[in-house]
């Protein structure tokens, strides 16, 4: 079986322990490639070669930094149908997905980072004619760069390309569930002579290779997504050493559905906004809240709509549903819908173990779960469960919808469906979420702040917001 390498100082590299870690397709259970159990002396190594090609890489003309990347866009566009299939191996996803979605929108990281770093500019204030203050912006350094299984490429690529851009160097370690695309990555970049050491991709764990990144102390900043537990773990080991840190973590978001909304627009895209990617997309909507007045006519066509979804084999092109990543995460969900019914939800679809015939009989799938009669404030409805789990609760007033909508410790993502544009915008300002999407979910615009409130984490990523948090805002004085 092919082992998969580091990719340090320009070069694939075995890593130190000389130990790997399996690596499973969830569609079949089967262990298809291992990748290195690196640690901290791999971390070292990258950092090492990190600090040598930092001067030069960072003062290279922004054209220059911008065309590696174009390069690095143009070549996995080229690579399109490899990208998707690793994708679609490794995370189970339906491999339309990963081609339509998750491959593409990689691309479109290089390239819109590659663009907005030329028109990245600063400000300049003049003080009373006395003084002239300009702000310059200067790479930080070595960036921790540590991402999730969910949209394996598609996030780890939105985190490099912007710090790359910038003129920083970076260290990043993908999800060890998910490393196929990452490890990809690494041969684009040596197909674009990208210089050795100005990107390094480490394989491994998050409580060794992860926490070697984090506990780096030539590693001045660290961004990440993932779970919320982890980002508050990563912020303890960092936060005493000053590092400057984003972190993009969990949700539990609302889909409030008022009884004015399009409906036909509003039922098709709740489908879409409760199961894509199997309900793994950190901006899902969990808890769907509908205004009572169509509670009953929403329940039985959503209901009808959802068992219409096909569950199995990612390779299909009919397939709506793939697998689940793990064992382990799959056994999660299990728990949670247990969970729900024990907590007196009653299961109105789904709910099971989904078993394929054929080549994916073994694999790890989950049918679309739509769950309701579930208090607020329950578990079910306030812990991330991360899959094809939705619950459906009615609500009377905007009042009331507001306070259970607020009522977890997230506040990532929400959907709001009204034709009432007043309404849309007064709820908007007092909904605690980084992201509202009104009769609308996932448009992205990559010029646009995105990242949480509340526990869902700290800092924005995108458009300019990316290029300053990966640059040290400096101010020069010169006396007139
Ligand atoms: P985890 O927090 O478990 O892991 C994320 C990454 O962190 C992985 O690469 C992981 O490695 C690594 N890691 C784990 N422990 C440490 C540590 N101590 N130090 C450094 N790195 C560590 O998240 P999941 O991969 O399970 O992803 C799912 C979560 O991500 C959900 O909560 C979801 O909401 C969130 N998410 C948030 C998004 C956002 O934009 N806000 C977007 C997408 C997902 P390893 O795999 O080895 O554990």
């Amino acid at each position: 079986m092919d082992k998969l390498k580091n990719y340090i100082n320009g070069i694939l590299t075995t890593p130190y322990s000389n130990n790997y870690i399996n690596v499973h397709d969830p569609s079949t259970s089967e262990v298809f490639t291992m990748i290195p159990d690196s640690n901290a002396e791999d971390v070292q190594l990258a950092v090492e070669s990190a600090e040598k090609v930092f001067p030069e890489w960072s003062e290279l003309p922004v054209e220059i930094r911008s065309g590696y990347l174009m390069k690095i866009a143009e070549l996995i566009k080229k690579n399109l149908d490899k990208f998707a299939h690793a994708e679609c191996m490794d995370n189970g996803k339906p491999l339309w997905l990963a081609k339509s979605v998750d491959i593409p929108r990689a691309v479109k990281n290089f390239e819109f980072f590659a663009s907005a770093v030329m028109q990245f500019s600063s400000e300049s204030h003049m003080s009373d004619n006395v003084a002239l203050n300009y702000t310059l912006r200067q790479p930080l350094g070595i960036i921790g760069a540590i991402s999730p299984w969910n949209l394996p490429l598609y996030l780890f690529t939105w985190k490099i390309a912007p710090a790359l851009a910038a003129g920083n160097c970076v260290i990043a370690k993908p999800s060890e569930i998910t490393p196929l695309t990452a490890f990809l990555l690494s041969e684009i970049c040596i197909e674009a002579n990208l210089p050795g050491g100005v990107l390094n991709i480490i394989h491994g764990y998050g409580h060794t290779a992860g926490s070697a990144i984090v506990s780096h102390p030539k590693i001045k900043a660290i961004t990440f997504t993932g779970g919320t537990k982890t980002g508050e773990t990563i912020a303890k080991i960092a936060a005493p050493m000053f590092k400057k840190l984003s972190l993009e973590l969990g949700g539990k978001n609302p889909n409030i559905i008022f009884a004015d909304c399009n409906f036909t627009e509003m039922l098709e895209t709740t489908v879409q906004s409760s199961f894509r990617n199997q309900g793994e997309i950190c901006l899902c909507g969990s808890r769907i809240f509908v205004e009572r007045k169509i509670y009953e006519k929403f329940k039985n066509d959503f209901v009808e709509r959802v068992k219409k979804l096909k569950v199995g084999d990612p390779l299909k092109d009919d397939t709506d549903l793939g697998a689940i990543v793990s064992k382990q995460h799959f056994e999660k969900i299990l728990y949670y819908i247990d969970l729900a019914e024990k907590e007196g939800g009653k299961i109105l679809c789904g709910g099971k173990q989904v078993k394929p015939e054929g080549r994916c009989k073994d694999g790890w799938f989950i049918e679309p779960t739509v769950i309701e009669g579930l208090p607020f404030d329950c578990r079910t409805n306030q812990e991330e469960i991360f899959g094809p789990v939705v619950t459906i609760t009615p609500f009377e007033t905007e009042e009331e919808v507001l306070m259970m909508a607020n009522s977890t410790e997230y506040g990532l993502a929400s959907i709001i469906w009204t034709e009432n544009l007043s309404r849309a915008h007064r709820l908007s300002s007092k909904i605690k979420t980084g992201i509202v999407w009104i009769n609308c979910w996932m448009h992205r615009d990559l010029r646009t702040p995105f990242g949480g409130m509340k526990n869902s984490g700290v800092g924005r990523e995108g458009g300019e917001e990316a290029l300053r948090f990966f640059t040290e805002a400096r101010n020069v004085c010169v006396k007139m």
